[in-house]
């Protein structure tokens, strides 16, 4: 393989640039050329693509985003829009790709790689909803972010008495909830995963007081449930004065941590490295501290689920 392009897709993490950096670096150590795809898989259709260098991916790895663009492509969805992005990447020469995206990105990838063109995926989202990895590139800096705002939102909850309702991204996961409401100290962590009762939290909020806690964090995933509805439902139910803050896309962006920034860089190492080997239709993914393959077939097929322990032990330490 000679030509390899490096594509980012859906929706953005922090980390994905230092992906792309450290796919732009290893290829040309083993003498590959590089193209950077702009604007996902509608830039594959499009065409807008660029030869990238040394020199083009520097001043990146420490910044959110993704210098190459992403974006949601229906046309990719179709097979004559596929059609077109595989004829453009062949007029360049190009046999490989490296997909930095999540479960969405992945699949449209899988498709691609039917008509002809090889790719190696990497997990890139916040939500660290991939099957196969311990964690995604842009969970532990999105993690980081949700935490900071709960550390800030207990000094003001704690000088006020008052209920303090975070809702944090994960439509349909709950690692971001858990995760940071564990590392919060939250006393409830509300995620898709595990149905909860307003009354019964009701209840545990009045009990709580009774035994002399003046204040509460509740952190709830989007897709558990609405913040503002069940901070309403506190109000009127329990009587507590509650406030609530529904954190949105600050948790997308930022500077990546130090983990997401090694993580991206090692799983795109391994990435570039199996896919001039010839492999194809595999996810890279970190398990016990290991860069491991995983068949692209199980990254989008199998869901993963919440880690039980953390969130046994969320429980014993929200009391
Ligand atoms: P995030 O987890 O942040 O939402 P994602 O990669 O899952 O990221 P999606 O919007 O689901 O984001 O997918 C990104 C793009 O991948 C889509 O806009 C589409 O172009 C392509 N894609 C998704 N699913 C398919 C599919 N079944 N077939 C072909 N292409 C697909």
């Amino acid at each position: 393989m000679k030509k390899i392009a490096v594509i980012t897709s859906g929706g953005d993490c922090p980390g994905m640039n230092a992906a792309i950096r450290a796919t732009v670096r290893v290829a040309l150590a083993h003498g590959v050329e590089v193209w950077g795809i702009k604007n996902g898989y509608a830039g594959m259709i499009a065409g807008d693509m660029t030869v990238l260098d040394s020199r083009s991916v520097g001043d990146i790895i420490q910044k959110g985003g993704t210098f190459l663009g992403t974006a949601r492509s229906e046309e990719f969805k179709t097979l004559p829009g596929r059609q077109q992005a595989v004829a453009n990447l062949e007029k360049r020469g190009i046999e490989g790709l490296v997909v930095i995206g999540g479960e969405g990105s992945l699949t449209g990838a899988k498709h691609l790689s039917e008509l002809g063109i090889k790719f190696v995926g990497l997990p890139g989202t916040i939500d660290n909803d991939i099957w196969g990895t311990d964690y995604t590139i842009g969970f532990d800096t999105a993690v980081n972010t949700a935490l900071d705002a709960i550390n800030k939102l207990r000094d003001t909850a704690s000088a006020h008495g008052r209920v303090m309702l975070v809702e944090v991204m994960g439509r349909d996961c709950g690692w971001i909830a858990l995760t940071a409401g564990l590392a919060g100290g939250a006393e409830f962590i509300l995620i898709p995963e595990a149905p909860f009762n307003q009354e019964e939290i009701c209840r545990q909020l009045l009990a709580s007081r009774a035994k002399g806690k003046q204040y509460s964090i509740i952190v709830i995933a989007e897709g558990a449930g609405s913040a503002m509805s069940l901070g309403q439902y506190i109000r009127t139910k329990a009587g507590l004065e509650t406030r609530v803050s529904v954190l949105g896309h600050i948790q997308r962006g930022g500077a990546p941590t130090v983990s997401d920034r090694i993580l991206a860089s090692r799983l795109a190492e391994t990435a570039v490295r199996l896919l001039l080997e010839g492999k194809t239709d595999i996810m890279i993914g970190y398990r016990n501290n290991q860069c491991v393959e995983v068949p692209i077939a199980d990254a989008v097929g199998k869901k993963k689920d919440i880690d039980p322990e953390l969130y046994r032990l969320a429980g014993v330490l929200s009391q």
